[in-house]
This record gives C-alpha cells, structure tokens and sequence, in this order.
C-alpha cells in the first residue's frame, strides 16, 4: 500500500470516529467530493442536486465531472435542503423513466444528490433519505463542516454511498490542508484509493 504508516492510522481513527468501516485520505474535501461522484455513478451530463447554500465546491465537484449543479433551496431550521420543498419540485419537473430520475425540461438524468451540512448543522436525512429512495437518486454527503455532527443520534457522513470531509485550515479539525472520504463500502474506498494515488496498478515481480 502506498499510504505511510501515519495517514494509515489517521485513516483507521477516522473510519473508528465517524463511525464507518472505511475512509481514506484525500488530498482535499473538493477532490473528496470529485471521487465520491464520479465513483457512486454520476456520468458526464447528468445533473446533480446541490444546496444553493453552500461552499462553491459542491458545486465544482460536479462540474469537474461534466455534470450540471441543479440547484434546490436550503430551508431556515436546519440550513440544509428543504426536504418537503424537494419532493414537492421533483414531483413537478421529474419522471421516472426507466428506473432513472429524468428532469422533464432538459432531458437529462438527475443522478444524484449532495446534502450539505451547514457549519455543522445536520441537513434532514431521514427524510432527504426518503426522498432520495422516492426517486431513485444517489446520496452523497457533503460533510466537509460537520465531523462530530450527528442527527438523531446518527453520524453525519454514515447517510450516504459514501461522505467527503475536508481538513482544510477552516475546518473542525485541520491538516492545514487535507480531506477524506469515508464509506461503509469497501469497493468504493478501494477505488477511490487507487484513483487518488495516480491510478498506479502494482509493478509485476
Ligand atoms: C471546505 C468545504 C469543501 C471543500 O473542502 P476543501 O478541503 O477546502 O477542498 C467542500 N464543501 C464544503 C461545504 C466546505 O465547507
């Protein structure tokens, strides 16, 4: 394995922390995002379901991917996207088709959607979980400000396929500049490992 001893430990604590089975560094929460979305299936042109309030990175991960930010309202309690208001919107401006979510207007598959919890306030993902089931989208925590947060009782970045957290110099905890996904599903952190070490296969003996 690639990682040195210390990040390895970094990482096994984290996983412990949060509350997962798996995690592995990144070199940054916006990076973890980009791997979390390209990993989970969200393909160039699809569009993805993002806060409108939020860091601009949640947005660019999915830019990066050739996918476009769909933009769904935050509400006032929890700071997160409004639950009732986005099952309200998707009922009007998407179908199911195939199993897939498909915005009506523009034709393309909503594939995913990224929670965010904003300055540690946990969105509602029980009921953003519900949603998401409703209309068969992916769950990707954005929980790059909210390590240590919990809601009912559940760890914030256990709700989704998988969680990006960032270490950066204005985060809970900092590595002055860092960041991590963690998952309960190892085929996930396996990839993600790989593509954040250059993709390198092992050298043949
Ligand atoms: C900080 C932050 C990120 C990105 O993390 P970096 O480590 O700075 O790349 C992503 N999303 C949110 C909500 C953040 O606050």
């Amino acid at each position: 394995s690639p990682s040195p001893k210390y990040v390895s430990k970094f990482e096994e604590d984290l996983a412990r922390y949060v509350g997962v089975k798996y995690a592995v560094a990144i070199v940054n929460g916006t990076s973890a995002l980009h791997l979390a979305l390209l990993i989970s299936g969200v393909q160039e042109g699809d569009e993805v379901l993002v806060p409108s309030l939020s860091f601009v990175a949640t947005a660019n991960a999915v830019k990066y991917l050739g996918a476009t930010p769909h933009f769904v309202d935050a509400e006032e309690e929890s700071l997160g996207i409004d639950p009732d208001k986005l099952s309200m919107y998707l009922e009007v401006v998407s179908k199911i088709e195939s199993g897939r979510c498909v915005n009506k207007k523009t034709g393309r598959r909503i594939s995913a959607i990224v929670p965010m919890h904003t300055f540690g306030h946990a969105s509602k993902m029980d009921e953003l979980a519900d949603v998401a089931r409703k209309f068969n989208l992916i769950i990707i925590e954005d929980a790059a400000e909210a390590l240590g947060s919990h809601y009912k009782g559940q760890n914030c970045g256990t709700f989704g396929e998988m969680a990006a957290l960032s270490f950066n110099g204005n985060k809970i905890i900092t590595t002055s500049g860092g960041g991590a996904l963690v998952s309960n599903n190892k085929e996930y952190i396996d990839q993600a490992r790989f593509l954040a070490t250059q993709a390198r296969d092992d050298a043949p003996h």
